[in-house]
């Protein structure tokens, strides 16, 4: 079937996908949140729709050699650089710049036009066939590598189809190099190349949309003017159950709305960001810190021994004292009260832990306030030490 299809016709169709993959990540752009290479992937798109109609035009003799063959393998090569820096930028990567990517292509123009190899049909597929399998399996690792960090899953759909464009490129240039490509074969691989394009610009409009989703989730779950997790992050994370060696910590500023009342809101949030960072710079990776009130905070530190509760809630304690932040030179006065529920063997429920923590906290505020309360707390409420 394919055998029966002539060279124009294929370049139209091969034309077609490609400037519909443009349209549709130049859209895509205009509502991404993180639109970097996106505008390098639509012009690769676009310059390899100009090469493909640059050879079209060629075989119809509607253009002088010289002008489509060397046209056509500039822009075929510029298409696939850029392609690779849309797709590196995409994926995030830094380090060399991408315009470096550009310095081969114009060595390999320059090359053309001094030995005028690409007037020959066999080394200028050659060469565009190799750039293409180069710049594919390069951004078919920029893909999978990029997964490692961001997990989405239309990265690994995309990198497949990366890497089978690449693999259908390679055959061609195994083809070429040997002098048995087929014109049935050379048809074929135009349309799995096709399906390559649509695919990938459909891929990328979902990695587009998984991580607006993604950073749409991360806003929800995150309390803005102090950067920790709100109270709906730290019930999505902290289990139900907490293990023996755990333990929770309900943190709460002494009077908080002096602070405000002296000295006005902007302090009060300066104080607020303050304290947070003093808290979370003290906690593991491991820890949760949340901000599930006002000015209260709640801390979830797994696998402490009962001493090393105690040190931890004291270290905290002791940091938040010592935060000098001051409003027209004048010292803010900064403590915080604790109150901490450590799970004795078996486990407990977290609800009964963070309820204890919060008695605890109580505790504190009626002892004199910038100090730790401490509580056991078994597998049975009633049992609470
Ligand atoms: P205590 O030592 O008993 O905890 O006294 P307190 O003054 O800290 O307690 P109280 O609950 O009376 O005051 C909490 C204050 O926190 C009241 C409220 O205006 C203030 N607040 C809550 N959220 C924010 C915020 O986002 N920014 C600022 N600046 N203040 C806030
Ligand atoms: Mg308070
Ligand atoms: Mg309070």
């Amino acid at each position: 079937m394919f055998s029966r299809l002539d060279l124009p016709t294929v370049l139209l169709f091969y034309d077609t996908t490609l400037l519909a993959g443009a349209l549709a990540i130049v859209h895509v752009r205009r509502s991404s949140c993180r639109p970097e290479g996106l505008m390098g992937l639509a012009c690769a798109y676009l310059m390899l729709a100009a090469g493909a109609i640059l050879a079209w035009k060629g075989e119809e003799a509607a253009l002088p050699a010289a002008v489509w063959t060397h046209g056509s393998l500039l822009l075929g090569l510029a298409g696939y650089a850029a392609f690779y820096a849309g797709i590196r930028a995409m994926a995030g990567r830094r380090g060399v710049s991408e315009w470096w990517l550009f310095a081969p292509v114009l060595v390999c123009f320059v090359a053309g036009w001094v030995t005028g190899f690409p007037l020959d049909n066999l080394s200028r597929a050659g060469a565009f066939h190799a750039a293409a399998v180069l710049s594919l399996a390069s951004s078919a690792y920029a893909m999978l590598r990029n997964y490692r960090v961001e997990a989405l899953p239309s990265s690994r759909i995309l990198a497949a189809l990366l890497a089978l464009s690449g693999i259908v490129y390679g055959v061609r240039l195994t083809f070429i190099v040997t002098g048995t490509a087929a014109s049935a074969g050379f048809a074929l691989a135009f349309f799995i190349q096709m399906f390559c394009h649509f695919g990938i610009a459909l891929m990328v409009a979902t990695i587009s949309k998984e991580r607006a989703e993604v950073r749409l989730a991360r806003l929800a779950e995150t309390d803005p003017l102090t950067g920790v997790g709100n109270r709906r992050w730290l019930t999505s994370r902290l289990p139900k159950q907490l293990r023996a060696n755990s333990a929770i910590l309900q943190l709460d500023l002494d009077r908080f709305k002096l602070i405000n009342d002296q000295f006005g809101h902007a302090a009060g949030d300066a104080v607020l960001v303050a304290f947070a960072d003093c808290v979370r710079s003290q906690l593991r990776e491991s820890d949760l810190l949340a901000r599930t009130g006002g000015e209260e905070f709640v801390v979830f530190t797994p696998d402490v021994s009962e001493a090393m509760a105690h040190a931890i809630a004291e270290r905290l304690r002791a940091c938040v004292e010592r935060l000098q932040i001051t409003d027209n030179g004048t010292p803010l006065p900064v403590s915080t009260s604790i109150g901490v529920a450590w799970v004795a063997a078996p486990a407990a429920p977290a609800s009964a832990c963070l309820s204890k923590a919060d008695d605890m906290l109580y505790e504190a505020k009626r002892g004199g306030r910038n100090r730790v309360a401490f509580s056991r707390v078994s597998g049975h409420p009633q049992a609470v030490a």
